[in-house]
């Protein structure tokens, strides 16, 4: 089977204040003990495979967050080795570690590389000051820089720069400057989210109390079309709703304007490991929170630091399924899976059409879905294509559907037909 591979790295320097991922600060003392149980969890999987004679082959590994680069180049490079003994590494394998500015450094970023990964990813999300300082970053602009060139020195030639926008009290000048400064600094790659108030954060809390104002939805709009058509002329493509990636030349470089179609460019930034998802393909999730699916099953691991450590010490489980996991999943779960369930076909075909429209320009291929569910998208979905067709926000290149220009800005919108 082929399948990406995500690794969760639960830990933080400090916790910002709209942050509601699975991730504990003050707890960097477990970090010796937790990647001890990671690499457990992941030999674990290989006995398993090794038993049934059903090696698995990876395409993609991501480590994800919290901060990853919390972690010491040889912990990142023990991990990496188990990884290896217990998968397939595709000969292109795109290896991507999260990275916080302020918590690199040059050495750690070269024993990263020299570790394997061949990707990082900034969270940058503004160059204003008081805008990081609001969200409570631990960082600085003048961190971002120093990380970039010592990532550059370290040889990484594909590097992400994490946005966010629609911050309470951000204007569009301020969001116009942090995108140039952005820009400047020369990312293959660009993700930019709108900030979600989420219930349970302190933001959610004062925006809820009235406390922090919460950003104007217009204003929203036009800070992601600016960007948008900034991001353009500047050479990167838009893939997916939040992301944008230049594109390669045949030697693999950058190339320095490029205005074609993205349209399955076999030859780009894109991240690969975030396509395995909007295409509903398989991916394992490793380590304290992560999420896995494969085979028509969805699981995820125990949530707490502490309990995923003894989990694996302990070799315990108590997972709820109804399937032989070995033979539904065609991978063991882990004695840190604690849930698990089949997917109904109409949950399936749901999730394949909201992942997949999030792709702006590959959108849902028609033949895909009719061969993974044995009808055309408009033997299901005829109705709703036709709505939204009408409302100008899906339309069809070929045998693509995919949103429309209109169609990224009201996104659930869309996605909601789906549900
Ligand atoms: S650094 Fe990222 S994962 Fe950690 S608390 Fe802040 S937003 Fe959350």
């Amino acid at each position: 089977m082929n399948t990406s591979i995500y690794l969760h790295i639960p830990f933080c320097t400090h916790r910002c204040a709209y942050c509601d991922f699975n991730t504990y600060a003050g707890q960097e003392d477990s970090i010796p003990a937790y990647v001890d149980a990671l690499l457990h969890e992941i030999n674990f999987i290989k006995q398993q495979t090794t038993q049934l004679s059903n090696h698995l082959t990876t395409q993609t590994i991501f480590f994800g967050g919290g901060t990853p680069s919390l972690l010491s180049g040889p912990q990142i490079g023990s991990i990496l080795d188990a990884l290896r003994g217990a998968f397939t590494f595709s000969p292109d394998l795109e290896v991507t570690l999260e990275a916080n500015p302020g918590t690199t450094s040059l050495e750690k970023l070269q024993h990263y590389r020299a570790a394997g990964i061949n990707r990082l990813s900034f969270g940058v999300q503004s160059a204003n000051s008081e805008e990081l300082h609001m969200l409570e970053r631990a960082h600085d602009f003048f961190d971002v820089i120093q990380s970039v060139k010592w990532a550059r020195q370290a040889g990484f030639d594909n590097l992400n720069l994490d946005l966010i926008y629609a911050l309470p009290e951000q204007t569009l000048a301020t969001w116009q400057s942090s995108v140039r400064r952005v820009v400047d600094l020369g990312p293959e790659h660009i993700s930019a989210y709108a900030l979600t108030l989420e219930h349970g954060t302190p933001f959610g809390r004062w925006t809820a109390k009235g406390l922090l104002p919460v950003s104007d939805a217009d204003l929203a709009a036009d800070m992601y079309e600016w960007l948008s058509e900034f991001l353009e002329s500047h050479g990167f493509v838009q893939y997916e709703i939040s992301n944008w990636a230049k594109l390669k030349d045949e030697s693999g470089k950058m190339k320095a304007e490029e205005n074609s179609s993205f349209s399955f460019h076999p030859s780009s930034f894109a991240c690969r490991h975030n396509l395995q998802y909007w295409r509903g393909l398989p991916y394992l999730g490793l380590g304290a929170g992560a999420h896995g699916y494969a085979g028509g099953m969805r699981y995820s691991n125990v949530l707490r630091i502490k309990t995923y450590i003894e989990r694996l010490a302990s070799d315990q489980s108590s997972v709820t399924s109804d399937q032989s996991p070995v033979s539904s999943l065609q991978f063991p779960l882990t004695p840190a899976v604690v849930n698990q369930h089949r997917q109904s076909e109409q949950d399936e075909m749901g999730e394949f059409m909201m992942t997949g429209l999030r792709l702006t320009q590959e959108g849902v291929s028609d033949k895909v879905f009719e061969s993974r569910f044995g009808n055309k998208i408009l033997d299901v979905y005829e109705k709703s294509v036709e709505k939204l067709f009408e409302q100008g926000l899906l339309e069809w290149t070929g045998e693509h559907l995919h949103l429309t220009r209109r169609g990224r800005l009201l996104g659930n919108q869309v996605f909601m037909h789906f549900v």
